[in-house]
């Protein structure tokens, strides 16, 4: 979201559109905005019947230049520039401009190259004198306000968690995100840093993990920041800049592929439709990228100056939610071999296993999970069958939570199912009213002996649609 997702049409257009969830920079905007914004999105949310998860982004310590006089500046291959560490945060000039992140100047050395942007500015260093880092541009280009910037090889030594973030965090939990995304986590515990931060808070946010630092990209320490996150996030963006543009298709496929496997789910981001920040069609480039992020098994495709200050937010959202769709058609997303040979811990977790082994191989039409964590249903996710996921659920957070996961459709009980000798009943009725399944339809219902208990689902029943449904 940003100045062209700001007014109450224009959010409106891209919930119609298909967004499943909305993300609130804290890179940008005052505590003020994101939580008038916050409000609209969950009130035309309701107003066009969508549910509709809010994740929160934190700023972290992604360096960012600070603001010029002008709003921007245009630099032509060959000038000098200098990021000058003393200058104000609004005295941004065509020779200098202060920075966000002060202690950027004990990462640098002479040589080393500067990615701002994302790498359509790269500023090469000429010198370091006192807090004034001497660059020379390497490419030119428009550079505006608060722009992020990196050094291309990674190793930048700054906490994840600034002091920014920790009062963002707060804010965080006051709106009520239902996602908290953590910028540059360099280990778990950043991650678990910022949940502890999260509940003190008062919030329950799920905790998205930003995959944008070489160093995170390979084995144990991967592992483990996927481990201490719910979703993570390949922010490609930053990720290129670190790792080399040539090697984030293999770091995408194997982050996609080894969340999945952890169970956890997995957005891909950054220049998705980038064309369509100004034009009216995406490139075929784009249009592939996206299905193949989808076939590759994302849960979540993510925009972000698209709709954030393109020109055509509801028509990028539209365009990219057709290509998901036809792309979730393909037979590629539907095999699945994953966990087959696991043994697991949890009775949630081995009936969701169950339920789509089931569903795999019968000619189940739905899937519904009654669930007031989630958890079921993020199981069940994990598991491509192209058959529809419903996930039943009691409260507007657990409804929220799911609108990330791939295949899975919440949708809010106006009531809670409490009693289990009647839930099946109720749960195939609601189906039915809401054009899901028909009569002769093939379901699977999942849920617990007690009903309305966290994690404590335990029963799989196969139902036929029109016949004998208690119990
Ligand atoms: C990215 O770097 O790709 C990214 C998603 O980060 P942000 O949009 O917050 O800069």
């Amino acid at each position: 979201m940003g100045p062209a997702t700001s007014t109450p049409e224009a959010i409106e257009a891209i919930i119609r559109a298909g967004a499943d969830v909305v993300r609130l920079n804290f890179s940008h905007g005052s505590h003020a905005e994101h939580a008038a914004r916050a409000e609209l999105v969950r009130e035309l949310a309701r107003k066009a019947g969508r549910i509709v998860g809010i994740l929160g982004d934190l700023q972290g310590p992604k360096l960012r230049i600070a603001r010029f006089q002008d709003g921007k500046i245009t630099l032509k291959p060959g000038d000098t520039f200098i990021l000058d560490a003393d200058l104000a945060n609004d005295a941004g000039t065509q020779e200098r401009v202060g920075l966000g992140y002060k202690e950027l100047i004990h990462d640098v050395k002479v040589g080393d190259e500067l990615w701002l942007d994302d790498g359509r500015i790269v500023l090469a260093i000429i010198a370091i004198q006192g807090n004034e880092i001497h660059t020379r541009a390497v490419n030119g280009g428009v550079l505006s306000n608060n722009k992020g910037l990196n050094r291309r090889g990674g190793g930048l030594s700054a906490a994840a968690l600034t002091d920014k973030d920790r009062e963002d965090i707060q804010v965080a939990a006051n709106i009520g995100v239902d996602f908290l995304a953590v910028s540059f986590p360099r280990s778990a515990d950043d991650i678990n840093e910022a949940r502890r931060l999260m509940v003190e808070a008062g919030g329950r946010a799920a905790i998205v993990a930003k995959m944008e630092r070489a160093e995170t990209m390979e084995g144990a320490i991967r592992d483990a920041i996927i481990l201490a996150s719910d979703v993570i996030m390949i922010a490609r963006g930053d990720l290129g800049v670190e790792i080399g543009d040539a090697k984030l298709p293999r770091a995408q496929k194997c982050l996609i592929s080894q969340a999945r496997k952890l169970n956890r789910a997995v957005i891909t981001a950054t220049q998705m439709m980038e064309t369509m920040t100004e034009n009216p069609i995406p490139t075929r480039a784009e249009v592939f990228d996206v299905a193949n992020a989808v076939i590759d098994g994302t849960d979540a495709v993510m925009l972000s100056g698209e709709t954030a200050t393109g020109k055509h937010p509801a028509l990028v959202v539209k365009t990219m939610a057709d290509i998901c769709e036809e792309a979730e058609n393909s037979i590629e997303t539907r095999r699945s071999g994953h966990r087959m040979e696991e043994r697991f811990e949890r009775i949630d977790e081995g009936i969701a296993m169950a339920t789509m082994y089931t569903a795999n191989h019968m000619n189940v039409r739905a899937i519904a999970a009654l669930t007031e964590s989630g958890s079921t249903p993020l199981w069940m996710s994990r598991i491509s069958s192209g058959i529809p996921i419903y996930a039943l659920a009691s409260s507007d957070e657990a409804a929220r939570r799911v609108s990330m996961y791939r295949g899975v459709y919440p949708v809010k009980l106006h009531e809670p199912l409490k009693d289990p000798k009647i839930a099946n009943r109720q749960a195939v009725e609601l189906m039915i009213q809401e054009g899901i399944v028909e009569t002769g339809d093939l379901v699977i219902i999942t849920k617990g002996d007690l009903m309305g208990a966290k994690g404590g689902t335990n029963q799989l029943k196969i139902l036929r649609v029109g016949e004998h449904q208690n119990g």
